[in-house]
This record gives C-alpha cells, structure tokens and sequence, in this order.
C-alpha cells in the first residue's frame, strides 16, 4: 500500500528529506510509472528533471548492467575506459571550446566545484547571482541560491562576497521596462553594481541559468546574456552557465548556451546527464582548468563508472534517435497548445519555455500568483493519473518537464488532463 510506505518513510526520514506526492513507486518505465497498488501515471515531472530519456531506457539499462559485473567503483584511485569515455563524450556536445571537465555527483557539488574554479583562477572572491536563481543546497551554492528565502533561512552566515541582481523575468519586469523596445535595464543595474557595490577586478563570476528553473520557468532574452557575455569579456570575470537544469538536451539543443549562441567559460551539467544515476560535471576551457592543480579539488565519488556508463547511453540514445530536433518539435506544438487554451481561461497568466522545459504560470483575476490553484491542479492531474509539479517563489508555476522520448499520443493525453486540472480549478 502507498500508506504504509509513506508511514514508514515518515518514522525514519527528516521531514526535510520529503517526496512531492503521496505515492509510493514499485516500477518506472520511459514515461509512464506504477505505483504499488497497481495504478499507473503518466511521469511529466522525470524524476526532477533527470530523467531526460524517461525510465530505465533499454540502452541505459543494457549499458549499466554491462559495467556492473566489472567493477562499481575506482573511488579516485585508478583510471578506467568507461569514465574516460563518458568525459570524451560529454565535451563532444558541450559549446565549443568547453572541452575539459571534473565529474562529481550532484548539481550543488557542481556548482561548489565551478565557484572554486572561479576563485582559484582568477584570485578573485565576488561572484555575482541572480534573484529567484536555485544552485542546489550545499552551503556555498546555497549562498547564490535566492529562489525562496525559505531554503536559506537559519543557516547564515553563508559564503561572504556574493550579490544578487534581479534575473530578468520580462514579464514581471523589475525595471518597469516594456517588452517592445526594452533597454535592458537588469544590464545596466549591473554595470551600476560594479559601480557602486564591487569593483569588476573583485568579480570572479556572474553564474546565471539561463533559463531560470525553480524560481519560475523563464528563459532570460537572449539580448541580456549577450551583454552579460560582453560585460564579463570587458572586466576579466568567468561567466558560468548553470544548466543542471536547462542542459542535456531538455531545451531542444544539448545545452541552451547552443540555443542562445553565447558560450560561457564555465558550465556545470548534471541532473539528464546519467539517466538518474549520480553524475555531475564542472566543465570549462583547457587553458582555465590547467590553471586548477591536483588537490585543488577532488572527490570519492565523481565519474563513477556505473554511473558513467549510464551517461555514455544517454548520450548516445539522444544523439542517434534525434531527441534534439524531436525535444524542439514536441516542445513548440506544447507551447502553441498551451497558448490556445490560455486565451480562454483566466487563470493561465502566461506560458512560455524553450524545448520541453515550460511554465504555466497561474494567476487570479488581478495577475497576481495563484499558489492554491496550482496546488489543486497538481492534486487534480494526479488522481487523473498525471504527475506534474510546481515552482516558482509562490508556487503558481506548474513545470512540465516530460521525457523527451514521450510519444505524441502520451503528451496529448498528459496536456488533456492537465487542461481538464485547471479548468476545474478554475470553477473554484
Ligand atoms: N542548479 C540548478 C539549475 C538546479 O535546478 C538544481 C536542482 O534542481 C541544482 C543546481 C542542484 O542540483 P542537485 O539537487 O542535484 O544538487
């Protein structure tokens, strides 16, 4: 029974180690799971994000059991083919130049790992971040985490020399700019920051998702990290991509660094990487990452090789079945769909996204944010058989992060309950 697995969870975990929805799974498989009493989901929430090419895909599955039997493990102390060919294969799809890498496990322990790159090499202390960015939970990414004061508070002090500046959300403007005719205003508050707040020479990093996630879905205009790319060139300091979220093919290209044509100096990678299995990557030029000496760094875990395997699958079952150009198609039928149905219901304030990673925003009748309704929609889609989840500071924004191997028929069939879900809500 999901009760009696949810009880038990509930006696030996943390309430701070917590699971979205009240259901407990016994099998997952591409887009579709099963709970323990037998009911079955459609999966448009992919375990997170991670998994890109849905549950235990066959060429994950068969590449994973392969590896097993040899060895599960080298723990930092021998080399091996698999973890070499999973970083071989990795810099093939990264935005040129970004051709060497440090593998950990987790998107936080990526982004500890670009943050110490940074400061290593330039021997600077300041990185810039974003309002509503998330970077994970660990002390120094959670420092340039501001998606919700909730995840921060009580744990400061945290990292000193860290500024903020507002992610440039077009919708919500924080410059009251319009949308014709915009003069980038969220470019000029940081040129005024590097005038007044810190000098550019005390700037090691402005780490940015470019398409913003848990903080609400919003993919920055392309203008912006285009000037961000200029501002950084013109004082000397790292721009880092955090596409845990973003990258691996969830945007419609292996990274929205390619979708948008600005490469940063540093990009960390994790969640689609591996299918599910651990695997993190700080990844940056050769000159930078020569500049970051052996013990600089280092790990037990990263670029394991099971997990490696899994990756080098991934990557393959993406490239060789045209997941991109599928992730693109899928994607702006979604958005036009969406777009449709949101001219007829009040409570759908926005849609927007790029490739298979879109916001439907919520809102009331005055466009302010409608976190109840969106926690109805979610609870509606999941009796109906659809997992889905929410983000957003006030968690009106649901995220529909399908595998990008859902068929036409399962994501009509998940766009169907979900209208179904907010036309409900919408009734009250
Ligand atoms: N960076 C981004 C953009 C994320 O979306 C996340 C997780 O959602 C992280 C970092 C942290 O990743 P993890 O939960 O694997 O530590």
């Amino acid at each position: 029974m999901n009760s009696d697995i949810i009880e038990r969870s509930n006696r030996v975990f943390t309430p701070a180690f917590h699971f979205y929805h009240k259901i407990a799974i016994e099998k997952g498989v591409g887009c579709s799971v099963t709970d323990v009493e037998g009911k079955s989901y459609l999966d448009c929430a992919s375990g997170l994000g991670a998994l890109n090419i849905g549950h235990n895909h066959p060429r994950v599955m068969a590449a994973v059991t392969r590896q097993l039997p040899l060895f599960g493990h080298t723990g930092g102390i021998y080399y091996n083919e698999t973890t070499v060919a999973a970083a071989e294969l990795l810099t093939s799809i990264t935005p040129p130049g970004l051709d060497r890498l440090f593998f950990s496990n987790s998107g936080a322990e990526a982004v500890e790992g670009a943050i110490k790159l940074a400061r290593y090499v330039t021997g600077r202390q300041g990185i810039i971040a974003f309002g509503g960015a998330f970077h994970g939970r660990t002390l120094g990414a959670l420092s340039l985490t501001s998606s919700n004061a909730r995840y921060r508070e009580r744990y400061a002090p945290l990292l000193p020399s860290i500024y903020h500046a507002p992610y440039p959300v077009c919708r919500h403007c924080p410059f009251g700019c319009p949308a014709e005719g915009c003069d980038l205003g969220c470019l000029a508050y940081l040129e005024e920051m590097l005038r007044r707040y810190v000098s550019p020479q005390e700037v090691a990093a402005i780490i940015i998702e470019p398409v913003l996630g848990e903080g609400g879905y919003v993919p920055a205009p392309a203008r912006f990290l285009n000037g961000l790319r200029r501002l950084c060139d013109q004082h000397g300091i790292l721009l880092i991509f955090d596409e845990v979220q973003s990258g691996m093919g969830r945007c419609g290209e292996w990274f929205a660094a390619q979708l948008y044509g600005v490469t940063p100096d540093i990009l960390t990678v994790a969640k689609g990487i591996a299918s599910g299995f651990p695997l993190s990557a700080v990844v940056s030029r050769g000159e930078l990452m020569d500049q970051w000496p052996t013990w600089a760094h280092g790990t037990t875990f990263g670029g394991n090789p099971v997990s490696c395997a899994a990756a080098i699958a991934t990557i393959e079952a993406i490239r060789e079945d045209g997941l991109l150009a599928r992730c693109r198609e899928l994607g702006s039928a979604t958005l036009d769909r969406l777009r449709a149905f949101q001219a007829h219901h009040p409570l759908v304030g926005d849609v927007r996204g790029r490739g298979l990673m879109i916001g439907v925003e919520l809102t009331g009748a005055d466009g302010t944010p409608d976190g109840t309704a969106c926690g109805k929609v979610l609870e509606a889609c999941l009796q109906q058989g659809l997992i889905v989840i929410n983000c957003g500071p006030e968690r009106n924004i649901i995220r529909l992060i399908p595998p990008l191997t859902i068929s036409a028929a399962e994501l009509g069939q998940a766009l169907d309950i979900l209208e179904r879900a907010i036309d409900a809500a919408g009734k009250g």
